[in-house]
């Protein structure tokens, strides 16, 4: 066994609103600035659809993720000889285009406008070239169009559909959305890192963040198509590639990060997950049909002797032990097991995971008119996002393991519904309580965690200390920011 340390992440679907708050307190603290200006390090989707960038799920396309072939498992875009090789080459990036112009907007048109007839209007101007141009998309462009033949239906997860299923959710009343908040997963197995010809990305030994080296980086961005989930980005401004760094000068301080604090449906949690790192191999090589099984085999039980024991040996602190016992990830994740990973069949070993969305619900048409159906929050199959649609997302198509979790929020649900509103009969309650095999405490710490969590419970981070051994942080504040010896420089 060998113990290691991941600082991971839950998104809660249920739960968020779409306001885009979090990519927006992201935007504003770390890419408000040249060259970063499209670079959304947390965006927030819209599914069924397309996402940013456009088509990003489409390995076909992007090459992105690993692929096994016979019991080999290998970068899909290409291996280290064949990457320095084709080192000047790479046809599988997305355009600006596959993700949008960045603008704003000639303001002075309105300040400087002469006294007329007509209210002025301010132009769109690319933040690139500096001319007018005629917006055609964005971020989230196609927010909340759930049904729209551009986006919705070319959603690369309708494809295990049927022309029939496809139809039957594209009719009106049976339309649905929800959305999908994404920030890089900071994976256990990252194909960013594999794909790097300049050994520019690391995986942090503490924590388990990845990042990239801005002195190493040469722009070669192998990485952003070696990416599956798109989340590295090249800054065409200082020739390197960029990512979410989780905010670590926040985590290392035992803050959450920006995107999370700020979160207003707080569908967001962290915590502390021990896995062991002699299991990835296994893991990563297994068949699509297990791999969500045998990545959530990584994880280790914070409460167990032996994972104790070797965590004491290798001189991590004793409180850490503590941390991961009241991780909200480890309860969602394993515990109570109702947060699957996204895509997992791309073998990154995702280490965000989400728990995915009941709602909404269905109904049916009679004379006209639109009736919710009596058991619309107890049988999966009556929900209006279809359980293959969700299994392509969020267990590599293995629709046993979402109806497994929505066993369980059901029976949250249920359990809440015959204590609160007292409607329901013991028999039917103890009926679902078997079904999701949990018993009414642990029913009740998943609606604590999932609906009144105090923001302490919510984020249980430990604190590294890391500030201490810096003797003058403001030093370099204003020109690189904290933690930087040196400004990036281009150097061609
Ligand atoms: S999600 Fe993050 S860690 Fe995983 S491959 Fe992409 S950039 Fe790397
Ligand atoms: S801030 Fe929270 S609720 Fe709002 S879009 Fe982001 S993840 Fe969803």
């Amino acid at each position: 066994m060998d113990v290691r340390i991941q600082i991971s992440m839950v998104f809660h679907l249920d739960k968020c609103i779409g306001c885009h708050t979090c990519s927006i307190s992201c935007k504003n603290v770390w890419t408000d600035r040249k060259g970063a200006e499209y670079m959304w390090w947390n965006n927030v989707e819209t599914k069924p659809g397309t996402g940013y960038p456009t088509l990003w799920e489409d390995q076909e396309k992007y090459k992105g993720g690993w692929e096994k072939k016979d019991s080999v498992l290998k970068p899909k875009l290409q291996g280290k000889l064949k990457g320095l090789l084709n080192i000047f080459y790479n046809p599988f990036l997305p355009t600006i285009d596959d993700y949008y112009e960045p603008w704003t907007y000639r303001y002075s048109d309105l300040f400087d406008s002469p006294p007329m007839d007509d209210q002025p209007s301010a132009r769109p101007i690319s933040l690139i070239t500096g001319k007018t141009i005629d917006v055609e998309s964005g971020p989230n462009w196609d927010d909340d169009l759930s049904g729209t033949p551009f986006y919705a239906k070319n959603d690369p997860n309708l494809k295990n559909l049927t022309e029939e299923e496809k139809n039957i959710i594209f009719e009106m009343e049976n339309i649905f959305h929800f959305y999908l908040p994404r920030i890089c997963n900071h994976c256990l197995n990252p194909t960013c890192v594999a794909v790097c010809p300049s050994g520019a990305i690391y995986k942090r030994g503490e924590d388990g963040i990845v990042l990239v080296s801005q002195d190493k980086c040469r722009g070669w961005r192998m990485c952003v198509s070696g990416c599956p989930y798109k989340k590295v980005y090249y800054n065409y401004e200082t020739g390197k590639s960029e990512k979410c760094i989780l905010c670590y000068p926040r985590v290392e301080t035992g803050q959450a990060p920006m995107c999370f604090h700020s979160c207003v449906g707080r569908i967001r949690y962290m915590g502390v997950l021990l896995y062991d790192a002699e299991k990835i191999e296994s893991a990563i090589k297994s068949e699509d049909k297990d791999i969500v099984k045998s990545q959530l085999d990584l994880i280790l039980d914070p409460f167990d002797n032996k994972v104790i024991e070797n965590l004491k040996k290798k001189g991590i602190k004793e409180e850490i032990i503590e941390y991961a016992q009241n991780s909200p990830v480890y309860k969602f994740v394993k515990k109570f097991k109702i947060a699957l990973p996204l895509h997992p069949e791309f073998r990154t070993l995702p280490m965000l995971f989400y728990v995915p969305p009941l709602l909404p619900v269905k109904a049916k048409k009679e004379n006209c008119k639109l009736r919710l159906l009596e058991s619309f929050f107890s049988e999966p199959e009556n929900f209006r996002a279809p359980i293959k649609y969700l299994a392509s997302l969020f267990s590599a198509g293995d629709e046993n393991l979402i109806k497994d979790v929505y066993k369980r929020l059901i029976a949250v649900r249920i359990f809440k519904r015959w204590k609160e509103v007292g409607d329901l009969k013991d028999e039917e309650k103890d009926k679902y309580l078997k079904e999701a095999g949990l018993d009414e405490k642990e029913l009740e710490e998943i609606f604590e965690l999932t609906s009144i969590a105090s923001i302490e419970k919510r984020f249980v981070i430990p604190p590294s200390g890391r500030e201490e051994m810096i003797d003058d942080v403001y030093k370099f504040k204003g020109e690189t920011g904290f933690g930087y010896k040196r400004k990036p420089e281009r150097r061609w």
